[in-house]
C-alpha cells in the first residue's frame, strides 16, 4: 500500500466526534488532524503539509489553497461547496469532491410527514387535546389523501424519492423541472402553470439561485386553483415568505409545512409562528443518526479515494480531469 505517509486535515467541524473518519483512514494508514481553523493565515499554517482536507465552513480563498503545494483533494462535508474557491482549485490541481445524495430517504420522509402531517392535523389536535378539548369538529374540514395530487417543483434526487413514496398513497405526481427530459413512470411532467392550477400539494425540491428565488409569489399564489397545501423542505427564499402569509390569510394556499425559511431563525414576531395550519421544523430534514454518520464516511472516503489513485464518486470540478496534482488511474 502507497499511502501510509499520507495527511489529511479536517479544517473545522462541529460534528462533535470525528470517529467515522478516523476509521476511515486508519484503512490506508494515512495521518488525520483536526484543526478548527477558519482563518487564512491560521489554514495555510495548520494545512500546509497536507495531502488532502475535509471541509466544513472555513472559507478555501486561492490565497489558502496557493499556500498548501501538496494538498491534492479537498472534501466537504454535505452538498453545497461555496466555501471553496472551484476556480482556483481547478487551476492549481486540487480535486473538490462532496456528498450530495446522504439525506435523500431523511428530506423525503421528512416532506411526505409534513404533507400527513397536515392533511390528518395531528399537530393541530394534538395542541387541541393537551390544552383540554377532546372534539374533533374544531379540525373539520379533513380531506381523504388517496386520489389527490402532488406537484412537485423540482424532480432530481429527493423529488423523485417523495414521488415514490407518497405513490403508495394514491397519490396522483406530477413535476415541473424544466431539466427533466424524461420523467421516470408514473410522473407526468407538466408546465409550471399546470402545476400551481391542479395540485392538491406542492412540493418544492428545486436548488436556489437566482432562477428560483421567489419562485413562490403572490402571482402564482393567485393561480392556486385548487388551495393547496405548501411543502418547503429545500430553501426558504424559493417562496417569497411575505407572499405565503397573504396566501394563507386570504385562503389561496390552506396550509404550509416549512423545513427552511427566507431567515433563519425566524423573528419571534414572524406571523407564520402563530398560523394554526402551518407547521415548521428547525432545517433538519437532512438529520438521522445515520444519514450523519453515512455523511462523515463518505466525506473521508471522497479524501482516501483520491490519495489511493482513484476518482471520488462525486466530482464537483469535473474540469480539473486531466490536470489533477494527484495521479488518479486512467486520469
Ligand atoms: P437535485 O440536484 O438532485 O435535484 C434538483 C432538481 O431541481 C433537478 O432535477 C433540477 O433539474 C431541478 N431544477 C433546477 N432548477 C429548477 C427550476 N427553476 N424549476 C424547477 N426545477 C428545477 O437536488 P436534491 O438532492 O433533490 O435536493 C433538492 C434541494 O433540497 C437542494 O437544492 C437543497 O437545497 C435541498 N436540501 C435540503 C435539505 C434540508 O435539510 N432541508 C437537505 C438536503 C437538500
Amino acid at each position: 500500500m502507497k499511502s501510509n505517509h499520507y495527511r489529511v486535515v479536517i479544517t473545522d467541524c462541529d460534528h462533535g466526534s470525528i470517529e467515522e473518519e478516523k476509521r476511515e483512514f486508519s484503512l490506508i494508514g494515512a495521518e488525520l488532524i483536526l484543526a478548527q481553523v477558519r482563518e487564512e493565515e491560521d489554514l495555510i499554517r495548520a494545512c500546509k503539509e497536507a495531502d488532502g482536507l475535509i471541509n466544513q465552513y472555513a472559507l478555501l480563498t486561492r490565497k489558502v489553497l496557493d499556500g498548501l503545494p501538496k494538498c491534492k483533494v479537498v472534501s466537504r462535508y454535505g452538498v453545497g461547496v461555496d466555501s471553496v474557491d472551484l476556480k482556483a482549485s481547478t487551476d492549481l490541481g486540487i480535486i473538490v469532491a462532496n456528498v450530495p445524495d446522504y439525506c435523500i430517504d431523511e428530506v423525503s420522509n421528512q416532506t411526505i410527514a409534513m404533507i400527513l402531517t397536515l392533511i390528518r392535523k395531528t399537530a393541530f389536535f394534538d395542541r387541541k387535546v393537551k390544552s383540554n378539548q377532546w372534539d374533533f369538529h374544531s379540525g373539520v374540514p379533513i380531506y381523504r389523501i388517496h386520489g389527490k395530487t402532488l406537484g412537485l417543483i423540482g424532480s432530481g434526487r429527493i423529488g423523485l424519492e417523495v414521488a415514490k413514496k407518497i405513490s403508495a398513497f394514491g397519490v396522483r405526481v406530477m413535476a415541473f423541472d424544466p431539466y427533466l427530459q424524461k420523467p421516470p413512470g408514473g410522473i407526468e411532467l407538466m408546465d409550471f402553470d399546470t402545476v400551481l392550477k391542479e395540485s392538491d400539494f406542492i412540493s418544492i425540491h428545486c436548488p436556489l439561485n437566482e432562477s428560483t428565488r421567489h419562485l413562490l409569489g403572490e402571482k402564482e399564489f393567485q393561480k392556486m386553483g385548487k388551495k393547496p397545501l405548501i411543502i418547503n423542505t429545500s430553501r426558504g427564499p424559493i417562496i417569497d415568505e411575505t407572499a405565503l402569509i397573504g396566501a394563507l390569510i386570504k385562503g389561496q394556499v390552506s396550509g404550509a409545512g416549512l423545513d427552511v425559511l427566507e431567515k433563519e431563525p425566524p423573528d419571534p414576531q414572524n406571523p407564520l409562528l402563530r398560523m394554526e395550519n402551518v407547521i415548521i421544523s428547525p432545517h433538519m430534514s437532512f438529520y438521522s443518526e445515520e444519514s450523519i454518520s453515512e455523511l462523515k464516511r463518505r466525506t473521508a472516503e471522497n479524501v482516501s479515494t483520491v490519495l489511493l489513485g482513484k476518482l471520488p464518486k462525486s466530482v464537483v470540478n469535473r474540469e480539473v480531469m486531466g490536470r489533477t496534482k494527484a495521479h488518479i488511474s486512467g486520469n
